[in-house]
């Protein structure tokens, strides 16, 4: 038995999706990726999608949109991927790390206030492994503040809070790398509902053009390919399922390990299970992650070094700071397999084997 952490679904309509755009003739940024935008701001309910390389270029077009540059501060998590924040990097501006609530691993919007500077412009809010952030509290400081809402939603594709999606409150940016909850391939999506912002997306993703080989402005090519739109769109359609899935995994897992600290999720949201998991305290967690090596269980640790504490960040960019939330959950953090290709037999085996290191 071997159960990998992350396994996308690939199925034979992906595979004719495919075949149908080599065959149309229309390779590049085309009508599927219209369908794929369309498509993509219908299920976030939201007034426009802008389809782009990845996760990371949507960050970072997002910011571009929303003027965002040098001597600006942006407030974000150092317990995410680091594309996050890198992408503050991008344009210019400096990243301002919050620490996080231990229960959720995303921003504690109690800390965000003592983080706010006059050159503070935007905020984003990671909803880390699937489970959205309390937007609710955050989108009150944004507004007392006047600040900016980038969510990273690139782990939370259809996770909602207060029945409200992930990507519906501020800007949003998803990313669809092979592992995440549904995949182009690789490939990224803006959700916005400001006509304004959607335009400058649009234009800074193509090269700064609106009339062709006329550049009003610095922009990109961060196009997405009907290629990739193809496969996403397949994907989108698949999306509540794969995500049920996730669920039902998640919530077999919640009823049966013992031992370890499992996710907690707060009222009025749905997580999606981007992943699961697990804290192990007392410096058991890489034992156990050998344990279950052995076993056959594939595990991840999401994320071992905070960015704050990556070398570049410390030695470039000057970072010194101390989140002691945020250290402790790299320390303590271990993400097991729920995604939707594990069999029930093999989330038994991850129930026993976890349960029987623990000695529970
Ligand atoms: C995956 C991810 C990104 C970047 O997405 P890519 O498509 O890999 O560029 C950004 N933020 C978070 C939280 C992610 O998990």
């Amino acid at each position: 038995m071997k159960i990998n952490i992350a396994k996308p679904v690939m199925g034979p309509e992906e595979k004719q999706a495919v075949m149908e755009v080599l065959d149309s003739g229309i390779i590049t940024q085309g009508p599927r990726v219209k369908k794929f935008e369309d498509g993509f701001a219908a299920m976030c309910g939201v007034k426009h999608a802008i389809a782009t390389t990845s996760g990371t270029t949507a960050l970072h077009i997002a910011l571009l949109a929303h003027g965002i540059g040098p001597g600006d501060e942006v407030i974000t998590s150092a317990f995410t991927f680091i594309a996050s924040s890198n992408s503050v990097l991008f344009v210019g501006a400096r990243p301002v790390f919050v620490d996080i609530d231990p229960n959720t691993f995303n921003l504690d919007p109690a800390q965000i206030e003592a983080a706010i500077t006059p050159e503070t412009k935007a905020i984003i809010p990671v909803h880390l492994f699937g489970l959205m952030c309390e937007m609710d509290a955050i989108m009150a400081i944004a507004k007392k503040h006047n600040l900016i809402v980038i969510e990273d939603a690139c782990q939370a594709h259809d996770a909602t809070c207060k029945g409200k999606k992930a990507g519906s409150f501020g800007t949003g940016t998803f990313s669809f790398y092979p592992t995440k909850n549904m995949t182009a391939g690789e490939g990224g999506m803006i959700t916005a509902d400001d006509d304004q912002i959607d335009e400058l997306c649009r234009v800074i993703r193509n090269h700064g053009m609106r009339r062709r080989y006329y550049h009003d402005m610095l922009g990109y090519n961060f196009r997405m390919s009907d290629i990739h739109a193809a496969i996403g769109l397949v994907q989108l359609g698949r999306l509540a399922g794969y995500n049920q899935s996730r669920q039902a995994h998640a919530a077999f897992l919640d009823a049966n390990l013992k031992g370890v600290v499992t996710p907690s999720v707060p009222e009025g949201l749905e997580h999606v299970y981007h992943q699961y998991t697990i804290r192990i305290p007392d410096g058991k967690r890489d034992a156990l992650a050998a344990y279950l090596n052995e076993q056959g269980i594939g595990t991840m640790i999401y994320y071992p070094v905070p960015i704050h504490k990556q070398t570049f960040y410390q030695e470039e960019y000057g970072y010194d700071q101390h989140l002691p939330e945020t250290e402790k959950a790299a320390d303590e953090v271990l993400s097991l397999p729920v995604h939707p290709l594990v069999t029930d037999d093999e989330m038994a085996h991850i129930v026993k084997s976890v349960n029987h290191f623990m000695g529970a």
